[in-house]
């Protein structure tokens, strides 16, 4: 399998967390500041709600589960991967009909795609970057983790209860996998909601997760700011302070390993 058996040098990080915590946010501008660093950056969104990236026109990208659906045959990784700011892949694994298909499976049936049609060996990314739902850690939210898809994971969450929640489910989730020689925990990204005592209920749920906070992100609204306008914080306020910290993460996912 290409995407999941390369010859090691491409690295491979996941970001999981609860739906809204911020994930494709952090994904997004990650991966915008990686490709300023002149890498070369894949960014798979495996969150059914396939908005992992920001299109600039406010339209969604095709999933590859939306691909397969209407063309069974002959498709190509033109079909599915779509290239953004400063050369960033993006795709969107996408989801099942609703009430019909198990998402899960969905994103299992996105990346077999993806390694039939040999992504990795095509487009020769220096870092694939992960974005996944969290709420659940099923077999198929769990793929990332699973078969070398991705080697280090990232939990992003605030201090909300519910949030943390989630947090200790993947945390257990890689635990879980670890034994196998899979994806390990390589920290967690705070990403501030602004409520009360969140950073205490943070740092009292560390131990259990395990795993360092190894950035905060503050609440900023220039992040709507540049959603409005479809564009990352990168891109959309690259002098502000949240870019600059999107900055530092990209630097620390990229020497971290
Ligand atoms: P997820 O991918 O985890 O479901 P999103 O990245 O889509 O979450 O974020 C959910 C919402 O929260 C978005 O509307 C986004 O603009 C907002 N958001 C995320 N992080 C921040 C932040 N640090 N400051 C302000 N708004 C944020
Ligand atoms: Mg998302």
């Amino acid at each position: 399998m290409l995407l999941s058996g390369d010859d090691g040098t491409v690295k491979r990080v996941a970001f999981y967390g609860k739906g809204g915590i911020g994930k494709s946010t952090i994904a997004a501008n990650l991966s915008a500041a990686l490709a300023e660093r002149g890498l070369r950056v894949m960014q798979v969104g495996c969150d059914p709600k396939a908005d992992s990236t920001l299109t600039g026109e406010g339209g969604r990208l095709p999933t590859v589960l939306d691909v397969l659906r209407r063309k069974r045959e002959g498709v190509t990784l033109e079909d599915i991967v779509f290239p953004g700011y400063r050369g960033v892949l993006c795709v969107e694994c996408g989801g099942p009909t609703p009430g019909v298909g198990c998402a899960g499976r969905g994103i299992i049936a996105a990346f077999e795609k993806l390694d039939e049609l040999g992504a990795v060996d095509a487009y020769r990314p220096d870092v694939i970057v992960y974005d996944v739902l969290g709420d659940v850690v099923c077999g198929g939210f769990a793929m990332p983790l699973r078969e070398g898809y991705a080697r280090e994971v990232y939990i992003v969450t605030s201090g909300e209860r519910m949030s943390l929640f989630a947090a200790h489910n993947i945390a257990r989730a890689v635990e879980q996998f670890r034994g196998r020689g899979y994806a390990r925990l390589r920290g967690i990204v705070f990403n501030a909601k602004g409520v009360p005592d969140e950073e205490r209920y943070l740092e009292e749920a560390l131990p259990e997760l395990g795993a360092e906070v190894v950035c905060r992100l503050p609440r900023d609204p220039v992040v709507q700011r540049c959603e409005e306008r479809g564009v990352t914080v990168i891109e959309g306020a690259p002098d502000s302070e949240l870019a600059d910290r999107f900055r530092r993460l990209a630097g620390i996912v990229w020497s971290g390993g």
